[in-house]
């Protein structure tokens, strides 16, 4: 039985609520399993600015660099809204993220069929929607060089970089091959070949590295066609890989037809390190009032066990437990629809412990 060693950094807002609610959960993993999780917490964001001083503490990131993953709730709220840039809460999360070299962000898009009137698109389009997308965060427009706004005759310009090496394409091309392989072997690569020189470079060592994954079926898609596919033909999709910019965009408009920001959780992942939390923020606006949905942070719980300790079975578990209490009608205020059991965080999370229980019985 493995011995696994979480740090736990619950921040501002719901945060600590969320992360509660999937700790109640990892627990009951631990009893169902035997494997244990030794948890050990961290500040991070705006409390770690109130009592220490700053957004990600030395003590923090040290206490990260020795655990095997890291969980996260969310940072910032209106009371640090008005620090400088490169004092605030956000400022501990882009931090953390440098720190761990975490160069792949998976963000898994799945339709809950319980749910499926919350997608924007029509039920039969969205139905059996169940795909990842896998964004590279480190390289990328984002921080190629030359950058910044120069005069040229007199005149302003703007200028960003797109900049990729063969090493960093590389490493996130191997590891969405190799989640592929954990699911239902498709791998959609995405880029914009037919105009950019840094594309055509993705694009062959897309190629290169599919030999050694023979048994994944490969298709390229351009960013503008993927983009329509997406709201065309979601279910269609199982892995999808691309460099920042365009993962930044599709990965919010893969999350926006699952219709709902309190389910979606997700993994940066990087050779040593790994860092699992929802996709929302700290959601000030309803913060301390028990009524925060702790699904996100839950399926983040499943994916670190999946990625990080390569449990499996577990993973699994915990997500048929969360499609099972869906399915007997528990809904937050978030996700609420007529004729459903209204519940608070407390509520949800007992109900998918409950869930988890009997789905490890029908199980294993
Ligand atoms: P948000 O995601 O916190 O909230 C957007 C809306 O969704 C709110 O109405 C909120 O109540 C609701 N919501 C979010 N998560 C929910 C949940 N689990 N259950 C029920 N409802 C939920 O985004 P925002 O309001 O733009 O930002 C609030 C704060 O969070 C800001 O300080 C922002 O900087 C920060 N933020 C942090 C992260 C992070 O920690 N990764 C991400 C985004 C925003």
């Amino acid at each position: 039985m493995g011995v696994y060693k979480i740090a736990v950094l619950k921040g501002d807002g719901i945060g600590p609520e969320i992360v509660d609610s999937a700790i109640k959960v990892l627990r009951h993993v631990e009893k169902l399993s035997g494997h244990s999780f030794e948890l050990e917490e961290g500040l991070i964001g705006g409390i770690a600015i109130d009592q220490k001083g700053e957004p990600l503490p030395k003590e923090t990131l040290d206490l990260c660099l020795q655990a095997d993953a890291v969980l996260l709730g969310a940072v910032g709220g209106p009371k640090w809204d008005n620090l400088p840039t490169s004092k605030r809460p956000e400022k501990g999360l882009l931090q953390i993220r440098k720190a761990l070299d975490l160069y792949a962000n998976l963000r898994p898009a799945k339709v809950y069929e319980p749910l499926i009137q919350a997608s924007p698109l029509k039920e039969e389009t969205a139905r059996g929607t169940d795909f990842i997308v896998i964004r590279e965060l480190t390289g990328d427009v984002y921080y190629g060089e030359p950058r910044g706004i120069f005069i040229e005759n007199g005149k302003r310009v703007g200028i960003n970089t797109m900049r990729y090496t063969e090493d960093e394409i590389r490493r996130v091309v191997k590891k969405a091959f190799e989640i592929a392989m954990k699911r239902r072997k498709k791998l959609t690569s995405v880029d914009k070949s037919n105009v950019l020189e840094v594309s055509g470079l993705w694009k062959e060592i897309v190629e290169e590295e599919s030999k050694n994954y023979p048994e994944v079926e490969l298709e390229h898609l351009y960013v503008d066609n993927c983009a329509m596919q997406i709201v065309r033909r979601p279910s269609s999709f199982d892995v999808i890989v691309t460099g920042n910019i365009f993962g930044d965009i599709l990965s919010d408009e893969a999350a926006v037809i699952t219709g709902s920001l309190g389910m979606l959780p997700s993994a940066s992942l990087g050779e040593r390190y790994a860092l699992y939390e929802p996709v929302h923020g700290s959601a000030p606006d309803i913060a301390g009032k028990g009524i925060a949905n702790p699904i996100a942070t839950i399926l983040s719980v499943s994916m670190m066990l999946r990625y990080s300790f390569n449990l499996e079975k577990e993973a699994q578990a915990i997500e048929k437990a969360v499609e099972k209490t869906l399915e007997k009608g528990y809904r937050t205020p978030d996700i609420y629809s007529e004729g459903c059991l209204r519940v608070g965080t407390q509520q949800m999370t007992d109900a998918i412990i409950k869930s988890l229980e009997e789905v490890w019985q029908e199980l294993y």
